[in-house]
């Protein structure tokens, strides 16, 4: 069997492993990406981040939410909204990013290699392709950005058709009555408050008695606030037993506390475990935890040293944000150029109706290190282009230092969260302080305008 050679073999193409073969490619090496010829672009791309946000904006346009301040509760710029009107839009992004990524990785001499890959020792991989063929490749260098599928439990027996995960959504033709979603984590959140747009009734049961406790408590409240008022009935602390149908056909979801839930669909998003299992990690000389995660140093090394692995495999935080940058960094390591040395803070966007954005520390951070901060606010009804956007809800929220006066976090809750938070952000990183926010000048009428709203308020409170 003749065996290809490369300075780097990559396992897997979403976001960490395009990021770290094309960073390589670009110092000169010569690499490989193995994946199944439909998974190009990975989850992000076919189940995760890319499909997700476009059926987002695929509800948003059709249902109208964004105009019914002005032209009322029941406008809709499509009466009888269909899954295949959703999926529409949602295949061609999809097409159009698998031509971007294809693109970006031949343009960068990158070799794509079909099928999916095992280790046979700690340099050699087998690739096992659609058609069975098997052929082999070593490597100086291998980057496993392997990713995650949906998690199961036997609780909850997946059915394709109305018992379903995230992998699952947009097969059937019309959507549901009502939809429980098992799971209030990024994911299930952000589904359930995409169908209260659709004015689709919605029960999220979530097992945990608060949601979402890395995110600022004010910005939660908000946000299940919005949601209750559009529909959405939460069962928090309560822990799914079973899941079937009724004599009536619904699916049925049992409550540990006795209860029943009754709906049209149910979508389970507890969870996510890794592909690890998949890739004969011992052959390798590597072994994955108890979540399927690998264990990896600061430079995304594993204990076998020319072994890296990057993105959701390694685990928190779990984001195609993160996987990009940690797929290049690692791949810059293990060829001797200079990475990033600083570690800012993150941004992190929660994609429900409406967004949810973060950067820093939030309130109950800050009360728990005994830090005396302060806070300025911006209400996104008072500004200008709020009111032209029919923004009937948001909130900026500044944190900063009473004493020194430098910033600490940013949370927003609203229209363009995930866009205007770069600003918080790059503030953030370069230790700016809140007067920044009352001398620059910034575009009027914009969203953004809210940081200069709230770092007056902030001034106005020390
Ligand atoms: C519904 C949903 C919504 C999301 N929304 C967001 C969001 O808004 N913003 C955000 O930043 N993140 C979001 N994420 C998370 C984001 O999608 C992931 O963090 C990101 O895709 C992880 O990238 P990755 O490179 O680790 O791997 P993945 O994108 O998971 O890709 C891994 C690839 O490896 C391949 N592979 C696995 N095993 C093998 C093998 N043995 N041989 C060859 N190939 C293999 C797989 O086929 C797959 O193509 C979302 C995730 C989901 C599920």
């Amino acid at each position: 069997m003749d065996t290809a050679r490369y300075d780097l073999v990559v396992i897997g193409t979403g976001p960490a492993g395009q990021k770290g073969a094309i960073a390589a490619a670009k110092l000169g090496k010569r690499v490989a990406v193995i994946d199944r010829k439909e998974m190009v672009g990975g989850v992000c791309l076919h189940t995760g981040t890319i499909p997700s946000k476009t059926l987002r904006e695929a509800i948003l346009y059709l249902s109208g939410f964004r105009e019914r301040t002005f032209y009322g509760r029941d406008y809709s710029v499509s009466k009888d909204i269909t899954v295949p009107d959703l999926a529409f839009r949602v295949q061609k992004v999809l097409a159009r990013e698998v031509e971007v990524v294809r693109a970006q990785l031949h343009r960068n001499r990158v070799e794509t290699l079909a099928g999916t890959s095992h280790f046979v020792d700690p340099h050699t991989l087998e690739i096992v392709s659609a058609d069975g063929a098997v052929t082999r490749v070593t490597a100086d260098h291998v980057l496993i950005a392997c990713g995650t599928r949906p998690a199961h439990t036997d609780a909850v027996p997946l059915d394709g058709k109305r018992i379903i995960d995230s992998d699952q959504l947009l097969k059937g033709d019309t959507l549901p009555r009502d939809l429980i979603v098992v799971g209030a984590g990024v994911i299930g959140l952000e589904y359930a408050s995409m169908v209260t747009a659709l004015n689709i009734k919605v029960t999220v049961i979530e097992a945990r008695p608060t949601v979402l406790d890395f995110v600022d408590r004010e910005m939660i409240d908000a946000l299940l606030y919005f949601m209750r008022q559009r529909g959405a009935n939460f069962r928090l602390g309560e822990k799914v037993v079973s899941v079937g149908y009724d004599n009536r056909g619904r699916v049925v979801a049992a409550l540990e506390s006795g209860k029943e839930v009754h709906g049209d669909t149910l979508l389970y998003t507890v969870g996510r475990r890794t592909n690890a299992d998949l890739l004969g990690l011992e052959a390798a000389g590597l072994a994955a935890d108890e979540r399927g995660r690998i264990a990896v140093n600061e430079f995304f090394q594993t204990v076998v040293p020319h072994i890296y692995a990057a993105g959701d495999v390694i685990g928190f935080p779990a984001l195609a944000s993160t996987s990009m940058e940690q797929g290049r960094l690692a791949s810059r390591h293990m060829f001797g150029a200079d990475g990033q040395t600083r570690r800012d803070p993150i941004p992190y966007g929660i994609y429900t109706i409406p967004e949810v954005s973060m950067v820093g520390r939030t309130e109950q951070e800050l009360t728990q290190a005994k830090v005396p901060y302060e806070i300025g606010l911006a209400k996104f009804e008072e500004l200008a282009k709020g009111q032209m956007l029919g923004v009937d809800a948001g909130l900026l929220k500044i944190l900063f230092d009473r004493r020194t006066r430098q910033l600490l976090g940013v949370h927003i809750f609203g229209e363009r969260a995930t866009e205007i938070i770069h600003i918080g952000q790059a503030v953030l990183a370069y230790g700016g302080t809140i007067d920044y926010f009352r001398d620059a000048v910034f575009n009027y009428p914009t969203m953004a305008e809210a940081y200069k709203v709230a770092g007056l308020d902030g001034l106005n409170r020390l």
